[in-house]
């Protein structure tokens, strides 16, 4: 999956949108600047004009009345009016209008010299040479031709100013036409690119849910196979607690229910039973019926067991060879010869012939029982000892019997 990156569109837009901005206000500053020097030198000029008359007047009058005092701001007037021609000087050398500034400049220093001239003839009281001074023609056409000129400056600097707003007015609306691409790239490569970016997420999203799905899969493989797994432990673990042949509990799992059965009586105070089952001169029938059938009737007892024992903690299980053993939980001694009576009855009515070399009718069963409360001291092989004795006893007094163990009551162990 492809990082998503900004397209270069989008960058150049947005340099172009700054760049132009920035250069519309550099432009901004530019014309008013220039304005502002403009104006200041379109002032300057008229100021000069108007000092240029206020000299002249100020000689005529001083002439006419054939009074000096008349002159004697001169030079203060003078003065101001070299200042204003140099500060303008210096704003038209920016503008690059030396050569006019010069020209004026030349014109003044004319004016200036004859206007010298007439106050020296007046400090002398000789004032028919001032006044001839002051009406020359070339002083008059000098003055005449320095205020055309300083005019047609002020025209020319209005004209420069006009031509550097147009200048700069195309330029600015060259600017904005660049900002007005630039806006409209800006929004172009902003749309493709929230384009790309839904294409992206919906890829992503895409590729999410193919995960998804295949980790639903996988998860769905995990748990049939775990079931698989389950299902073959619980074969194996019946398997490996089934006796094969008869398919009842086997002598292993007859042990570990023992010790439970035992360990839970002991807890609760409750009697525990249990019943050794052995088929009577099942040797002979075998020997006369041979091994299979004596295996069908293996099974044929094991199912009359199972139907005696099928109350709840209640088990059958072969112990070993002919034998079968009984687990009674909660059973008295009374109760487990009555249960253990209805199985042999059941093996009875059976009516397996036996061989006739047994000596026996029929298939018989002898069984010993032995019941008791677990208490301190007592034991589960003590108690099963005890009912292989019974049994033992059982097959001593001429088999097909039920024989209780005489189990010591506590207070006859005490006694
Ligand atoms: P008793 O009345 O004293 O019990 O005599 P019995 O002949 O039953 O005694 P014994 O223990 O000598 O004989 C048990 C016989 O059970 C021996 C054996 O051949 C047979 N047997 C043990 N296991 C199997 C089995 O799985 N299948 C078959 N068919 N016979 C078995
Ligand atoms: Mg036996
Ligand atoms: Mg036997």
């Amino acid at each position: 999956m492809s990082a998503l990156r900004l397209p270069w569109s989008l960058l150049a837009a947005a340099l172009i949108l700054v760049l132009t901005m920035g250069g519309g206000a550099w432009i901004d500053l530019r014309i008013d600047r220039m304005h502002a020097r403009q104006v200041e030198i379109s002032a300057g000029l008229e100021k000069t004009v108007r000092l240029n008359q206020a000299l002249h007047a100020m000689l005529m009058i001083a002439v006419l009345e054939q009074n000096t005092l008349r002159s004697t701001s001169y030079d203060t007037v003078h003065a101001e009016l070299e200042l204003t021609l140099r500060t303008i000087g210096q704003l038209m050398g920016e503008l690059g209008l030396t050569q006019e500034v010069a020209a004026l400049g030349t014109q003044r220093s004319e004016l200036h010299r004859v206007e010298q001239q007439v106050l020296g003839t007046m400090r002398n009281e000789q004032w028919p040479q001032a006044r001839q001074l002051l009406s020359d023609d070339a002083y008059v056409l000098a003055r005449k031709i320095h205020e055309i000129d300083s005019e047609t400056a002020i025209g020319a600097i209005h004209g420069e100013l006009e031509a550097t707003a147009r200048h700069f007015g195309r330029i600015r609306i060259a600017s904005l036409a660049v900002r007005a691409a630039a806006v409209l790239l800006l929004l172009w490569a902003g749309v493709s690119f929230s384009r790309q970016m839904s294409r992206e997420l919906a890829e992503q999203a895409r590729l999410r849910e193919e995960i998804a799905a295949a980790n639903r899969q996988l998860e769905d493989k995990v748990r049939a196979r775990t079931q698989e797994l389950e299902r073959a432990n619980d074969r194996l673990e019946q398997l490996s607690t089934t006796d094969s042949l008869t398919g009842l509990a086997n002598r292993r799992r007859f042990a570990a229910v023992w010790a439970d059965e035992w360990h839970r009586a002991s807890r609760m105070g409750m009697p525990l039973a249990v019943a050794m089952v052995d088929i009577d001169g099942f040797k002979p029938y075998n020997d006369h019926y041979g091994h299979p059938a004596g295996d069908e009737c293996l099974r044929r007892v094991a199912a009359v067991l199972r139907t005696v024992a099928q109350r709840a903690g209640e088990m059958a299980a072969r112990y070993g060879g002919e034998e079968f053993v009984l687990v009674l939980p909660g059973l008295g001694p009374e109760e487990a010869t009555a249960l253990a009576e209805r199985l042999a009855q059941g093996v009875r009515a059976l009516d397996v012939p036996h061989a006739p070399t047994s000596g026996f009718a029929r298939v018989t069963v002898s069984v010993g029982v032995a019941s008791l409360v677990p208490r301190l001291g007592d034991s589960a092989e003590g108690l099963l000892r005890a009912a292989d004795l019974a049994l033992y006893k059982a097959k001593q007094q001429g088999r097909d019997r039920v024989i209780c163990a005489d189990m010591p009551t506590p207070a006859a162990a005490r006694a």
